[in-house]
């Protein structure tokens, strides 16, 4: 499966805010967007510019790709499969993100970044209602249960983000239990319950043209 594989600090800095891609670092003074909190490139310093209603549209949906880790079609889909969904498609697609399991496995502290959480699912660490799943972007639904498998349980990189839990807070829509690694899904995430910066209705405008 074809991901991206360049340095996630440029994506941050791209975007002029703190994404979150690196776990444990992004809280430090080595994350490079605190040191170097302008665009890369050559002319990173010195782009200053009027940006149109579209190059806002285009850059929420960067920095929401980007969040979420995902290459341009993946998102696309997201967004299609959003729209053909009864509710509001913002929202919606906020919580088919959302409902991924590498997400929720990094929402319930069990890996630092969505990147290691993917790392995670790829190597077989996790069930989901007792049988192994390993694709990153399995759907996830209300009530099922994710735990960590028997023989994953010993894991230093999952205790030590669980110790740390700086990137994540607990939220009402999870259920987690760190004595067991195990967690589950209560109910589909509302808009104001997603903790993100993004504006979903920009891209709704976007790819709505
Ligand atoms: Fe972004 Fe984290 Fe890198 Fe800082 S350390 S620039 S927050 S990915």
């Amino acid at each position: 499966m074809a991901r991206y594989r360049d340095a996630n600090c440029k994506l941050c800095r791209r975007e002029g805010e703190k994404l979150f891609l690196k776990g444990r670092r992004c809280f430090s003074d080595k994350c490079a967007f605190e040191r170097r909190a302008f665009a890369p490139g050559q002319h990173g310093h010195s782009m200053r510019y009027k940006v149109s209603n579209y190059g806002k549209q285009l850059r929420e949906k960067q920095k929401m790709r980007r969040t979420y880790g995902l290459l341009e079609n993946q998102f696309h889909n997201y967004f299609e499969k959003a729209d053909r969904k009864v509710g509001v498609t913002g929202e919606t697609l906020l919580q088919l993100l959302e409902c991924r399991l590498d997400n929720l496995v990094y929402r319930l502290g069990f890996a630092p970044s969505r990147k290691a959480a993917r790392q995670l699912v790829r190597h077989r660490h996790l069930t989901v209602n007792g049988r192994i799943v390993d694709i990153p972007s399995y759907h996830v639904k209300p009530h099922d249960k994710i735990k960590v498998r028997d023989k994953s349980k010993n894991l230093d990189c999952i205790h030590a983000s669980l110790k740390d839990m700086g990137h994540t807070s607990e939220l009402a829509w999870l259920n987690v239990n760190k004595a067991a690694l195990e967690g589950e899904l209560l109910e589909y995430p509302k808009r104001q319950d997603i903790p993100t910066s993004a504006n979903e209705q920009l891209i709704v405008e976007l790819y709505s043209k």
